[in-house]
């Protein structure tokens, strides 16, 4: 009896804790709705997608290849990014550039977003500095694989 009467009292405050922190939250909440600022937030929860976390200067997020003045991908089609990437999901094609200061170009360069683990290996292996992940895109979706296919014409938008 004691013991049943322990475990109701530790359910009952179990829910008072919950209730407190919910209510307090949808006070802080509902001001927050209706423009009155307040110092304290309502929760840590933040309401995506409508309010977006800022994201640190270092954040990894979607791939984006850097051209060079004349309007050229940078990458020289050296196959370090290829060499060193975990999960085997980059594909690059040289071919020759008339340029002969930079010889080789990229005729082909895909990522099989599918397969990226996100590490930033590629970026750090880059000698050209031609590939970065700080576009700041994180909400990377889509309804097909194929979709999450990017070669050149979207890394270089
Ligand atoms: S971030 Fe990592 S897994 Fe993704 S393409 Fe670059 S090296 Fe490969
Ligand atoms: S490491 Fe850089 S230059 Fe070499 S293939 Fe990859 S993106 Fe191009």
């Amino acid at each position: 009896m004691i013991q049943a009467l322990g475990i109701l009292g530790a359910l009952i405050r179990g829910v008072w804790i919950t209730a407190r922190h919910f209510l307090v939250n949808l006070f802080f909440h509902t001001l927050q709705l209706f423009g009155i600022k307040t110092k304290r937030k309502g929760a840590v929860t933040i309401q995506y997608p409508e309010k977006k976390k800022e994201l640190a200067a270092r954040h990894r997020s979607l791939h984006r290849l850097l051209k060079r003045e004349d309007g050229k991908p940078r990458c020289v089609a050296c196959m370090l990014c290829v060499t060193v990437c975990p999960s085997e999901c980059i594909v690059v094609e040289a071919a020759e550039d008339p340029d002969p200061e930079v010889q080789k170009t990229a005729a082909r360069f895909d990522i099989d977003l599918t397969r990226c683990c996100f590490c930033g290996f590629c970026v750090e292996a880059c000698p050209e500095d031609a590939i970065r992940m700080d576009t700041g895109v994180i909400d990377i979706s889509a309804l097909s694989r194929a979709d999450l296919q990017y070669g050149l014409d979207k890394l270089l938008k």
